[in-house]
C-alpha cells in the first residue's frame, strides 16, 4: 500500500469502481478503500434495473448517456455483463394511476426520452403474461437490466488492470484536513496522504461527509428483494409498478428477481442491516396478482438492502466549496445502478479537467443551502479559484510528481 495517492476513492461499490476505472484510464493510480467486499453493499443487493424512465427530470441527460454507455460496456470492459435492452413496462391498474402516468410520460418526453403510454392490448403484445387487473402502462423501449455483480466486477477488474489499487476489508475512519483542505485519509490500518478524496460510500456517505465537517440530508431506507428458481424464458422487459411499489425481471439464466416496498411502511434503519424479512411475502403476493402465471414458482432466497435516500431524491455529486479536495458521488436514492457508467465518467472528468461534459450543477452539495439557482464549485473553471487542490491543471500537476 502506498502511503501517498493521487486520489482515494472511499467505497468499492459500482460507483467507486466506475470512477476508479475512468481515472485509471486517464493514467491516474486511484486507491480504492472498501470496508467489506467489492460490491458488498447496495451494488450487491440491487435489482439491476437500468432505466431512464420514471426519473427526476434533472437526471435525464445523465440517465440517457448512461444507457448509451451500457450498450458498449461489454466491449469496453471486456466482459459480458448480461445487459438486456428490451424496455421497461410500468404497469397501471386504475384510472388514477393512468392519469399520473400520462403526465409523467409527457414530462419525460418533453426532455427527449423516447417513451409512450400503451393500452392493455399493446401490453399483451409485448408481455402476454400480465394479469387482468393491468389496464395500461408507460413503456420505454430503451430501458433494460443488467447483472449487477458482473457490472461491478467488470469495472473493478478493468480498473485494476489499468493500475487502480484496491484495499478491501479496510475502513476509512477519518479524513485529515489542513487549513480546510484534504491532506490525508485515515483508515483502521494506516494513513494515506492525498489531496483528493471521493466519497462513493453509498449509505455511509453521510458519515464520510461528517468526517470533513459537513452533513447531508440523507437517510437509509430499508428494502427487500427475492429470487426464484430458474424457469424457461417468459419475458425480457424490466417491470415496474405505477407507484413504484415493486419491480422485477427475469434474469438471463431463468430466475425471476423481484423487489420493492409493496405498501409496507418504510423501515428506517440506523446502522447495520436488519436481520428479518417481512417484505418478501408481500412482494410475492403482489407479483402473483400482476403475473398470475408465476403463482407456483419457488422463491429460493430473499435479502435486504439499504437505499441512500436524499431528501430531494437525487444524488449529490461533485466538488464542495467548503472543503477543497472533497468530491461527492453518493446519495443515489434507490436508482444509482443505472447511472454508474456516466457517473464514473463525469466524476473523472471533473477531477481531470475541472469540468464535467454533462452539467452536474443541480446535484451539487451547495443546493442544500443555496436553493435552486446557484453557481457552484463544479461549474467549469470557476473551480480553479476555490478548489486549488484540484485545479488548475491537476493532470499536469499529477504528471510532475
Ligand atoms: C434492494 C435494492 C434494489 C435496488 N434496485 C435498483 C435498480 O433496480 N436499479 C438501480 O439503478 N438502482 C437500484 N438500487 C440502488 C443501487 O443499488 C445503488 O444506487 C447503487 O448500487 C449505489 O452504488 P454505490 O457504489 O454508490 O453504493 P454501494 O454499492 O453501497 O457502495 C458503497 C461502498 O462503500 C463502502 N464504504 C462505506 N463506508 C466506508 C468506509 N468508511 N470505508 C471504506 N468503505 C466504505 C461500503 O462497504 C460499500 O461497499 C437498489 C438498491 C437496493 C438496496
Amino acid at each position: 500500500m502506498p502511503n501517498k495517492a493521487d486520489v482515494v476513492i472511499i467505497g468499492g461499490g459500482v460507483t467507486g469502481n466506475a470512477i476508479a476505472y475512468n481515472l485509471a484510464k486517464e493514467g491516474l493510480k486511484p486507491v480504492v478503500i472498501e470496508k467489506s467486499d467489492i460490491g458488498g453493499e447496495a451494488s450487491g443487493s440491487t435489482g439491476g434495473g437500468v432505466r431512464q424512465s420514471a426519473r427526476n427530470l434533472k437526471e435525464m441527460p445523465m440517465a440517457m448517456e448512461s444507457i448509451r454507455l451500457y450498450g458498449q460496456l461489454h466491449e469496453e470492459l471486456g466482459m459480458d455483463v448480461e445487459y438486456v435492452r428490451e424496455g421497461n413496462l410500468r404497469l397501471c391498474t386504475s384510472e388514477e394511476e393512468l392519469e399520473t402516468m400520462r403526465t409523467s410520460v409527457e414530462n419525460q418526453k418533453s426532455v427527449g426520452l423516447n417513451l409512450e403510454m400503451i393500452d392493455r392490448k399493446q401490453i399483451l403484445k409485448i408481455n402476454p403474461f400480465v394479469g387482468e387487473k393491468v389496464i395500461g402502462a408507460g413503456y420505454c423501449p430503451t430501458d433494460g437490466h443488467v447483472n449487477p455483480f458482473l457490472v461491478t466486477y467488470a469495472f473493478f477488474k478493468k480498473a485494476k488492470s489499468l493500475g487502480a489499487l484496491y484495499h478491501t476489508h479496510e475502513e476509512v475512519t477519518d479524513i485529515r484536513l489542513r487549513r480546510g483542505k484534504v491532506v490525508a485519509v485515515i483508515t483502521d490500518k494506516q494513513e494515506v496522504e492525498t489531496d483528493l478524496v471521493v466519497n462513493a460510500a453509498g449509505i455511509t456517505g453521510r458519515k464520510v461527509a461528517n468526517m470533513v465537517g459537513i452533513d447531508l440530508p440523507m437517510r437509509p431506507v430499508f428494502t427487500e428483494a427475492l429470487i426464484t428458481e430458474p424457469y424457461p424464458p417468459f419475458f425480457k422487459q424490466m417491470i415496474g409498478h405505477a407507484k413504484g411499489l415493486f419491480y422485477g425481471r427475469q434474469t438471463v439464466h431463468g430466475p425471476f428477481l423481484w423487489g420493492g416496498f409493496v405498501g409496507t411502511e418504510t423501515f428506517i434503519h440506523q446502522g447495520g442491516k436488519p436481520l428479518f424479512h417481512f417484505i418478501g411475502p408481500a412482494i410475492s403476493r403482489m407479483v402473483i396478482d400482476f403475473f398470475p402465471i408465476l403463482k407456483d414458482f419457488h422463491v429460493i432466497r430473499t435479502w435486504s438492502g439499504l437505499i441512500a435516500q436524499m431528501s430531494d431524491g437525487i444524488p449529490v455529486l461533485g466538488l464542495v466549496d467548503e472543503v477543497p479536495g472533497f468530491v461527492f458521488a453518493t446519495g443515489f436514492s434507490g436508482h444509482g445502478f443505472g447511472l454508474a457508467p456516466v457517473i464514473g465518467r463525469l466524476i473523472s472528468e471533473l477531477i481531470m479537467d475541472c469540468e464535467a461534459s454533462i452539467p452536474i450543477n443541480d446535484f451539487c452539495y451547495s443546493r442544500f443551502y443555496r436553493g435552486g439557482d446557484h453557481e457552484c464549485a463544479c461549474k467549469g473553471n470557476a473551480a480553479c479559484t476555490t478548489v486549488t487542490a484540484i485545479c488548475p491543471n491537476k493532470r499536469e500537476w499529477l504528471k510532475s510528481i
